[in-house]
């Protein structure tokens, strides 16, 4: 199992969608099931909805639920979780209430270390696929994951403007050091460096999970 850390804007979520297509990951991807519950107006999604408004987390026993209608095994990416510490202790429980594995050997943590200016630039020029929400690079034709024509790609609300962006950064500064003190001592704790091309990004990876 591997846990991916990093910013938003920090590609993680291009990397989880390589490792499913070439490698037959299982990837969940918080975000991506967050929006689609409130896109859908699901009971969970006017909850999470609320939270997200007053900038806090989704509910906690709304993500554990979430999490156990997706299979638990060791071939799985998750991108987006856990982000706090109370996220953590929940998550860790989880595993070793509901799998057989063993968390301490079987799982990689790998963080994605992008500098702040860097990340902002992405995120603001950011644009998703319509159809598979899979980030674009700036000038390509088409999805690089599911092919679709990228003309209709979307920004996301919250990457258009600058406040909404800084706060989203500063939610995930404010407990990262705790995440990376906790993984170290474990000694599951990996850095990427997440400037380089996604192709290099991808072979550290690799070779972090080889
Ligand atoms: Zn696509």
């Amino acid at each position: 199992m591997i846990i991916l850390l990093g910013a938003p804007g920090s590609g993680k979520g291009t990397q989880s969608r390589l490792l499913a297509q070439r490698d037959g990951f299982k990837v969940f991807a918080l975000g991506e099931i967050l929006r689609s519950e409130i896109a859908n107006s699901t009971h969970y999604g006017k909850t999470i909805e609320a939270s997200i408004k007053k900038g806090e987390f989704a509910p906690l026993e709304i993500v554990i639920s979430l999490l156990k209608q997706h299979v638990m095994h060791k071939d799985f990416v998750l991108d987006g979780f856990p982000r706090n510490m109370s996220q953590v202790f929940e998550f860790e429980k989880f595993i070793h209430e509901n799998s057989s594995i063993d968390f301490d050997k079987s799982v990689k943590v790998i963080d994605f270390i992008v500098p702040c200016e860097i990340l902002c630039d992405r995120l603001k020029n950011r644009r998703l696929c319509k159809v598979c929400d899979g980030a674009l690079l700036c000038e390509a034709k088409e999805c690089n994951f599911c092919g679709h024509y990228s003309e209709d790609a979307y920004m996301r609300d919250d990457d258009c403007n600058c406040e909404s962006v800084a706060r989203r950064l500063e939610i995930f500064h404010q407990e990262k050091d705790l995440l990376i003190e906790h993984y170290s001592k474990k000694g599951i704790y990996h850095a990427v460096d997440a400037t380089q091309q996604v192709e290099e990004v991808y072979a550290e990876v690799k070779s972090i999970i080889a």
